[in-house]
């Protein structure tokens, strides 16, 4: 079976532990730049981005992350998670003196942060996902858990939108056509959602993260 590593600096670890072991996969928490040697995979967990970030370079895990994502090791990101694997934050927040949050990088995306924060904070809702009907099974749609979740406001030409979200009217410009945002996507070794399948008893997306370690998706 394969060795999932999750970062563990903050967010929440523990559910996608349990996700990783129903599918059947090994999973162990990183802490230090040593523990990413053996891992066939690794999981960035829904958190806090900017305190992942800061804790990244406390713990010294900043540049050997990087170098392994950079070099191919399938990584899976929820929420905070997709906007350290981002290339882009369309607003980044900054500390004190002004600098930018940072993130780790790989995937050719722009995702803006707390972005459905203007209509509401957290919501749920089924989504359609494609990628994950098994052959012969009917593609059974996701019910998906936003949490001051980021969408992605821009892809790069080399990355699949697996799925998308159709925006509410706000009230004041009625539109014709309607907006949609990408909250999950995919580039190669790299995927990732706004959204959280860890604390819905979801596995199916965890299980795609694992077929891709495994070269099957
Ligand atoms: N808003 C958080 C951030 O910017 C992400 C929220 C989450 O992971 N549920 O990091």
């Amino acid at each position: 079976q394969p060795l999932i590593g999750i970062l563990a600096l903050q967010g929440d670890v523990r559910e996608h532990a349990r996700a990783i072991e129903a599918c059947g996969a090994r999973v162990v928490g990183v802490r230090r730049p040593g523990e990413l040697a053996d891992l066939d995979g690794l999981v960035l967990p829904g958190g806090e981005s900017t305190t992942i970030d800061k804790l990244t370079r406390i713990f010294g895990l900043r540049e050997p992350l990087v170098e392994r994502i950079h070099g191919g090791l399938p990584v899976y990101g929820s929420c905070a998670g997709m906007i350290l694997l981002a290339n882009d934050i369309a607003d980044p927040a900054r500390d004190m003196d002004g600098n930018p949050q940072q993130t780790l990088g790989g995937l050719d995306i722009t995702v803006r942060r707390n972005a459905f924060g203007r209509q509401v904070d957290s919501f749920e809702t089924e989504l359609q996902f494609s990628a994950l009907a098994r052959a012969g099974e009917a593609d059974e749609p996701v019910h998906a858990v936003f949490i001051r979740a980021p969408w992605v406001e821009r892809v790069g030409g080399a990355v699949e939108v697996l799925a998308s979200v159709e925006l509410p009217p706000d009230g004041q410009n009625a539109r014709i056509e309607p907006e949609v945002r990408a909250v999950a996507v995919r580039s190669q070794h790299l995927l990732a959602t706004s959204f959280h399948p860890e604390v819905t008893g979801e596995r199916r997306i965890h299980e795609l993260f694992i077929r891709m370690i495994r070269g099957e998706a």
